[in-house]
């Protein structure tokens, strides 16, 4: 069995008190053991951190890209072997790993151009002899926390970002799948960075309580379920820190009656099925609007979730692989339970799913569940599983209130062929990010990422500009020459520019 190890200046110095098992979901087995990390070790991290990062916020901007641009070379060199070993640990197929490392890489490409995007602004003359501008400048030490279903993503998002603009960064990954975490920063060594300007930390809330309070780590970006999200965001303000947390997810697809049924129908079982459902972007509730399009909606759905193909991480042709832990895969189907005491009505059932010949893997069959109504349990919270919800509106405006009331905001879809429906939908929705006609509006690294209400705490989002403003600071600056003849301004009076 692996034994995995911080990845900190000096290493771990004494074995591990407490660890945690890591499994290989399509085996039903355990791969690993990796060890859950104190305060202690966190002081550790943070002095090495502390120690490089001025020079580092001193190197010139180009070359901090030169280090990404031969980072991205890395990431690209050796991306089926990181492919692999994500599906190993999380349970996804391995061209879904593909794509979780290439997401991440494009917020790394993104920050390739950091020169460009650090400039700063400038006002000449603001006032007479005056000018003003303006810089941002790194924060110092950043951390990020990171949820298990996007293992590679999630950490570049973050420490792309943070890294570029001049910060030091201590990442602690999901106790789940921190292998692929670690091979991350090893290659980001490789590529130039100097050693604890990326460090890896394992542990659980005793490690994150410890970011969390540390007065060293200036920022922390969060991602994972709203409860931890939300508790991750108040201590941390309490401690003075910038924060930005992330939070679960509910997202719908709206079906309008003039929607091309069969392209919703292959966006609908990726989005929902994909990952087996372990995204914060999936579709877990559909809505058909007005009571044909939900029977013909009904009727297309049900062959093409029986013809999805589940097999392990390495099976080429599975459309989805197993949940991540067998804690997760009851969870998952007592939900199933739930919503059939609730009155939803069963119409495919995914509970007690086994794959010929990988009995002990943590499969979950795909599930579909209609009439299912706002005021059940298993509608108001996250299932984050194979499981697809059918909620029927009566109308545009009913299906609008939908995700608009729901506690998560994060994504939502709209499918229709009517511009002004879609368009009327994108203004009025209460969710952070609007797919029209697209499944899983997952913007693109120049642009953000961030859902709204409880899927979102904090005020800005990941990645893009936004990132930039997150990990930096910014310094205004007011200056004047004077030629030593006397402008007659005094300092009695509030300066103005008048
Ligand atoms: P999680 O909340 O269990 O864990 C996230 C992180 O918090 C991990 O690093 C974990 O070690 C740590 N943690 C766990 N328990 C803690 C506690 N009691 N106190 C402090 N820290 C704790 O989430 P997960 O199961 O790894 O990931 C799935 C969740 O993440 C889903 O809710 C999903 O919607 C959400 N998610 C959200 C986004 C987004 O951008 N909004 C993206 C991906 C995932």
């Amino acid at each position: 069995m692996r034994q995995l190890d911080h990845f900190i200046v000096g290493g771990a110095s004494a074995p591990a008190a407490r660890t945690h098992k890591i499994w290989n979901p399509s085996t039903g087995e355990v791969q690993a053991e990796v060890p859950l990390g104190d305060a202690a070790l966190l002081d550790r991290a943070v002095a090495a951190a502390k120690k490089v990062q001025p020079e580092w916020a001193a190197t010139n901007p180009q070359r901090r890209a030169r280090v990404m641009f031969e980072f991205k070379r890395l990431v690209e060199a050796n991306k089926q072997e990181l492919a692999e070993l994500l599906a190993s640990e999380h349970g996804k197929v391995v061209d879904d790993a593909h794509g979780d490392v290439q997401r991440g890489l494009e917020v790394i490409e993104y920050a390739c151009g950091i020169p460009q995007a650090l400039k700063g602004e400038y006002s000449q003359g603001a006032g007479p002899g005056i000018d003003v501008y303006s810089m941002r400048q790194p924060l110092g030490i950043g951390a990020g926390i990171t949820p298990f279903n996007f293992p590679a993503m999630i950490p570049m998002w973050m420490f792309g970002m943070a890294i570029a603009v001049g910060n030091a960064f201590i990442l602690k990954p999901s106790e789940r799948d921190p292998s692929v975490p670690i091979r991350l920063a090893e290659l980001f060594v490789e590529a130039g960075a100097p050693e604890g300007l990326l460090q890896v930390v394992h542990g659980d809330k005793e490690m994150v309580d410890a970011i969390l309070d540390h007065e060293d780590i200036a920022a922390v970006s969060f991602v994972g379920s709203s409860d931890i999200a939300h508790y991750v965001y108040k201590r941390g303000v309490a401690a003075g820190k910038r924060v930005q947390a992330m939070g679960g997810a509910k997202n719908h697809g709206i079906v309008m009656p003039d929607a091309d049924l069969d392209q919703v129908v292959g966006d609908l079982a990726g989005a929902a099925f994909g990952s087996a459902g372990e995204r914060c972007m999936a579709l877990p509730v559909v809505v058909p609007v007005g009571e044909d399009t939900a029977e013909r909606l009904r009727e297309k759905l049900i062959p093409a979730i029986n013809a999805l193909r589940i097999g392990v991480s390495t099976d080429p042709d599975a459309h989805y692989g197993p949940v991540v832990t067998p804690e997760h895969k009851a969870r998952i189907e007592q939900w199933i339970d739930t919503a059939e005491q609730e009155g939803a009505e069963v119409v495919i059932d995914g509970r007690g799913f086994t794959l010929q010949g990988h009995e002990k893997g943590f499969f979950v069959g795909p599930t579909l569940l209609d009439r299912v109504t706002t005021d059940m349990e298993s509608y108001r919270e996250e299932i984050f599983g194979p499981v697809l919800q059918i909620v029927r509106a009566d109308d545009f405006e009913h299906a609008l209130r939908l995700p608009s009331e729901h506690q998560y905001g994060n994504g939502v879809a709209i499918f229709t062929r009517n511009g002004h429906a879609a368009r009327e939908f994108a203004h009025r929705v209460n969710v952070g990010m609007v797919g029209i006609n697209v499944p899983i509006p997952v913007p693109v690294s120049y642009h953000s990422f961030g859902g709204w209400k409880r899927s979102g705490f904090g005020d800005t989002d990941q990645y893009g500009q936004e990132g930039l403003k997150f990990w930096t600071k910014a310094k205004k600056v007011t200056q004047r020459w004077p030629d030593g003849g006397g402008d007659g301004s005094n300092a009695f009076v509030i300066p103005t520019m008048g």
